[in-house]
């Protein structure tokens, strides 16, 4: 049995394939009979415009239009007279083909990258793609592709990147493995987003477990077993039943509002990555969107998204979501998130670094950019600002002078917008936390980020293993900022809600309600879940429990009553 951190609930049985890098790597070679490597490269290259044809109806299918236009794109590069005439050339001079075909794209790489138009640009990514695919087949590398998936496919790879996920057919993966994330990574939250079962943070599993090998992973515990006997794969194939049963019990709260016992109403919103996710959060019965993590429409390309692009992006998820609150946060990298073409400099302590709002209002275009589109799209629904990591007065007065100074703009130029558009903040870091009463009075609402918050407050590192032990919302410490934020927001007539994870624990909830939580913001899947257990307490009885957990001083004691009495 393997152990490693239960990412994304549910039970998965099936058989691994297991998603590995293939090195490109060849000895570049003079060859000897120069018409038989063409004819070796032209065979590579019609069978790569073939493949990516299939893939490109394939995307048009699952995905749109837009996407099958990019894979479309590729053909034509593989076909392109100067990339693939030059190769040529350099073939029929005697060089091997991969080394010809790559010393061809790198000079294409160079030139397009170096150009001032973004759409140029984006060819050189382009231009990339191509030559690893052309190099696999000139290899002989097999891919493995996981939209070819079949039935009952546990995938196991090092990392859950963003491009395997967007080839996830949800039918066909049962479940997935990784060495590396923890709960709250984005490998996390996308298992989550999608519902599969995952253990992450597996030590080691690559190698130790095998291609097509029957494993159960139990994303609930944390938990994978290989080659399980009869008697396992009894015990794991009804647990799996119950766990589906207990699923559809929960479809009785699907269309109601979100109340506790005794009436109060609290606002179920969900957090989001991508536009399209603001289908899943109405097909889950959200009631809106707490947080729209934009920094996933900066990941997966090779350049900063357009204004255009990201008012389109924004516009999308309005509209989807009609009069219903979606609160967009402003760009957060940084930290645990890299967006590689962005260039930030490496640095000792990135958590305590240069990310986040820190970032952007020394990158003032950029931010201004992500500004102007989010008040573009502003005029399409109910949309709100969110500021992430905000630490002082000064960085939430600098924000909202920036939205300010945009607005003027805007209406100077006639172009549509909210004017009266909420600005909020996250409050995620001990000092915003400390500083409640005071960022209060300044801004529109307060979201409490328990990732990070939980993170600062115990200085500790939520991905390092060897600290884990300490990284609980469930600290006295964790909880006090908590209580501290909820208060002092509600204090100054804010509303407060929270987009961390911990908003979906069902331990932390009655405590939340307590405090005087207004909003819970959570995975898509887990609405129904947060439904149901707030309309489980009375206020009454949440306050009693708020107040002995409060008279608790280690996190063993509140972990021990709040599993009793949850
Ligand atoms: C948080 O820190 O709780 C949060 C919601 O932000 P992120 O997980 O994106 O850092
Ligand atoms: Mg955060």
């Amino acid at each position: 049995m393997l152990k490693g951190t239960a990412a994304s609930n549910g039970i998965g049985i099936g058989k691994i394939l297991l998603l590995e890098e293939a090195s490109l790597e060849y000895t570049p070679h003079e060859v000897a009979d120069p018409a038989a490597e063409l004819a070796r490269f032209r065979a590579a290259i019609d069978e790569l415009a073939a493949e990516t044809e299939r893939d490109a109806a394939a995307l048009r299918e699952s995905a749109g239009e837009k996407e099958a236009l990019i894979m479309e794109g590729h053909i034509s590069l593989l076909n392109d007279p100067a990339l693939k005439g030059e190769t040529e050339t350099m073939i029929e001079g005697g060089q091997c083909a991969e080394a010809a075909y790559e010393t061809m794209c790198d000079m294409f790489i160079g030139i397009f990258s170096s150009m001032e138009d973004e759409m140029m640009r984006q060819r050189a990514a382009d231009v990339r793609d191509i030559k690893a695919g052309l190099l696999r087949k000139l290899l002989g590398i097999r891919e493995i592709k996981v939209s070819d998936a079949p039935k009952g496919t546990v995938l196991l790879t090092k990392e859950l990147t963003p491009s395997v996920t967007a080839g996830i057919k949800k039918g066909n993966i049962v479940g997935i493995i990784t060495e590396t994330g923890g709960k709250t990574s984005h490998s996390a939250i996308l298992a989550r987003a999608l519902e599969i079962p995952a253990v992450l943070s597996v030590a080691d599993a690559t190698s130790i477990l095998k291609d097509g090998q029957q494993v159960i992973v139990d994303g609930g515990s944390g938990i994978v077993i290989a080659d399980p006997n009869e008697a396992v794969l009894k015990e794991y194939t009804e647990k799996r039943e119950k766990f589906l049963k207990e699923k559809a019990e929960l479809e009785k709260f699907r269309g109601l509002r979100t109340v506790s016992a005794d009436g109060t109403e609290y606002e179920l919103v969900c957090n989001i990555g991508k536009p399209d996710d603001a289908e899943k959060v109405l097909e889950f019965d959200g009631e809106g969107v707490g947080l729209f993590r934009t920094e996933f429409l900066f990941m997966d390309r090779s350049a900063i998204p357009t204004e255009e692009e990201q008012f389109a992006a924004y516009q999308k998820a309005a509209l989807v979501l009609k009069d219903k609150p979606l609160i967009i946060r402003t760009l957060d990298i940084g930290g645990d998130k890299e967006i590689p073409y962005m260039g930030l400099e490496k640095e000792e302590n990135p958590f305590m670094g240069f990310r986040a709002i820190r970032y952007c209002l020394k990158n003032r275009e950029l931010f201004r950019t992500q500004l102007r589109a989010i008040l573009r799209a502003s005029a399409y629904g109910n949309i709100k600002i969110m500021f992430p990591l905000i630490t002082c007065l000064e960085e939430l007065r600098e924000g909202k002078a920036m939205v300010e100074e945009l607005k003027k703009e805007l209406t100077v130029l006639g172009i549509p917008h909210n004017k009266d558009i909420e600005v909020g903040i996250m409050v995620e870091t001990a000092a915003a936390a400390m500083l409640a009463d005071v960022l209060a009075k300044e801004a529109a609402f307060f979201s409490i980020g328990t990732n990070d918050l939980t993170g600062y407050t115990m200085s500790c590192d939520r991905g390092n293993q060897n600290v884990a032990y300490l990284y609980s919302a469930l600290q006295p410490a964790v909880l006090r900022m908590i209580e501290r934020t909820i208060v002092e927001g509600r204090k100054a007539g804010i509303p407060v809600g929270m987009c961390g994870e911990a908003a979906a624990n069902p331990k932390l909830i009655p405590l939340l309600m307590a405090f005087g939580l207004t909003e819970f913001s959570v995975s898509a899947p887990s609405v129904l879940q947060v439904r149901k257990c707030i309309s489980g307490w009375t206020k009454e009885r949440a306050d009693e429990i708020a107040e002995k957990v409060m008279s608790f001083t280690t996190v063993e004691e509140i972990e021990k009553f709040l599993s009793e009495i949850a």
